[in-house]
């Protein structure tokens, strides 16, 4: 048994979380009082289902999962929500602060008060697994929470558990459907951490996640209902591989191993076809060339970056239905032949494909892509350059030094976010040289200098 212990935190970590938690209950076949309801009897449905769940006594599944919040709002819609009653009630763990999208009261003052009760009900559900492959954190950069405690939850987790893995659900801020305007600060500060302690980040960017509602989906006004509905969507893909019996990115070492060339950068564009909006009735249904087509379109990305402006370092592409294995390698070679300068061609082999053959409900078949793409800087540009421009005249660091912290933190996190975009670039560019390189010196990677 390979476990993996889920963590939500602040209000956009527990709404997208708990979300991800009725999408594969669903797909598991477990109801809400956690009990398994066989539909035509689907073996691989319980195969697997050790890697989130716990099996309680009456054979009841109960999610691996904690809850965590400055503030006990959204914690109580979840308790009284669908799936509420699903999750263990002792690992809900919340104060009364609020952390006022304050990322230093989430990470030095309010969080770090609370943080020694998360962390007992971390310690206990990883002390009944059989053998914890790793943890996976569902946050929003952009408000005080999910951002600096849940920062501070994932370097502590790294201290007392460094060989397990860490994975994030990061939502990135976008100012079109932003709360505050410190979100930058809080991002970047975000950032400068996940680069040094998590090992993968799946990138879920509300600027694209609003232009996918916006302009693909035609809603006028996109809510965070809608939004993260493409959320669900996309975490239930992503993580197919590693709750359905399979050999590709079966579980999240292999995932990195495949798709993180340099340990830096671990940031993943992700891609999600057939796009639906919430509620949509219209059956969508794809062939596995148009599946294909879309998954690697930059309008399907859940981040705002054009991978044509980059080239992919790894990529892997996961297909869910019944359809034939050969058709989609066939198509998935089609794609790189097409496009061979986008991908470079320094790692060979880089792009991967699999077929899980149960597909997410109410859809025949989908797909999934996972990108490693130099292409994602153009987002890291983005927030570096909404922070520098308040940062430069110190606005609004009162509320962060006000927590005691450092201005010095801010030029590292900055530094360290702009370093992260000069590495993309640096890659990006690789191209010529390394054959001059291969000539001289032997086929050892020119431009590793870490
Ligand atoms: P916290 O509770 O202090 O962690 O703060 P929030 O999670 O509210 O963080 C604010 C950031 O998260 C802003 O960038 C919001 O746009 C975003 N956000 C808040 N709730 C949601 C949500 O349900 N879905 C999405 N996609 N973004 C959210």
């Amino acid at each position: 048994m390979r476990e993996i212990l889920h963590v939500q935190g602040g209000q956009c970590g527990n709404q997208i979380g708990s979300k991800f938690w009725e999408v594969i209950c669903d797909e598991h076949g477990i109801d809400p009082t956690g009990k398994y309801v066989s539909e035509g009897g689907n073996d691989t449905q319980l195969e697997r289902i050790n890697v989130y769940y716990n099996e309680a006594s009456g054979g009841r599944y109960v999610p691996r999962a904690v809850l965590m919040d400055l503030e006990p709002g959204t914690m109580e819609s979840i308790r009284s929500g669908p799936f509420g009653k699903i999750f263990r009630p002792d690992n809900f763990v919340f104060g009364q602060s609020g952390a006022g999208n304050n990322w230093a009261k989430g990470h030095y003052t309010e969080g770090a008060e609370l943080i020694d009760s998360v962390l007992d009900v971390v310690r206990k559900e990883a002390e009944n697994c059989d053998c914890l492959q790793g943890f996976q954190v569902c946050h929003s950069l952009g408000g005080g929470t999910g951002s600096g405690m849940g920062t501070l939850l994932i370097s502590k987790i790294r201290e007392e558990y460094p060989d397990r893995m860490m994975l994030t659900f990061s939502v990135f801020p976008s100012p079109k459907v932003s709360d505050t305007v410190v979100e930058p600060y809080n991002a970047t500060l975000s950032v400068h951490q996940l680069v040094e302690n998590a090992d993968e980040c799946m990138v879920l960017d509300n600027e694209a996640l609003y232009d996918i509602c916006f302009r693909t989906l035609k809603l006028s006004t996109p809510s965070f209902g809608d939004l993260n509905h493409l959320i669900s969507a996309t975490m239930s893909g992503v993580t197919c591989c590693l709750r359905f019996p399979g050999q590709l990115n079966s579980d999240l070492r292999k995932l990195a191993v495949n798709l993180i060339p340099f340990p830096r950068l671990h940031f993943f564009m992700v891609g999600f076809a057939p796009l639906t909006s919430r509620g949509s009735q219209q059956y969508v249904s794809l062939t596995v060339p148009e599946l294909t087509q879309q998954m690697w379109d930059a309008k399907n990305m859940m981040c705002a970056a054009d991978p044509r402006h980059g080239r992919y370092l790894t990529a892997s592409a996961m297909f869910r239905g019944k359809m034939s294995t050969k058709e989609v390698d066939e198509q998935i070679i089609n794609v790189q032949n097409k496009n061979s300068s986008y991908f470079v061609e320094w790692i060979p082999n880089n792009v991967k494909s699999s077929v899980c053959d149960i597909p997410p409900k109410n859809l025949k078949m989908s797909s999934t892509f996972i990108g490693n793409s130099t292409s994602i800087q153009e987002m890291f540009r983005r927030v570096s350059e909404q922070f520098t421009a308040m940062f430069r005249r110190k606005a609004f660091l009162h509320w962060y030094t006000g927590e005691g912290m450092d201005e010095m933190e801010f030029t590292e996190a900055e530094s360290n976010m702009n370093d992260l975009v000069a590495e993309y670039q640096q890659y990006q560019d690789a191209i010529a040289e390394e054959e001059d390189y291969e000539e001289e010196e032997g086929d050892e990677q020119p431009y590793d200098e870490h």
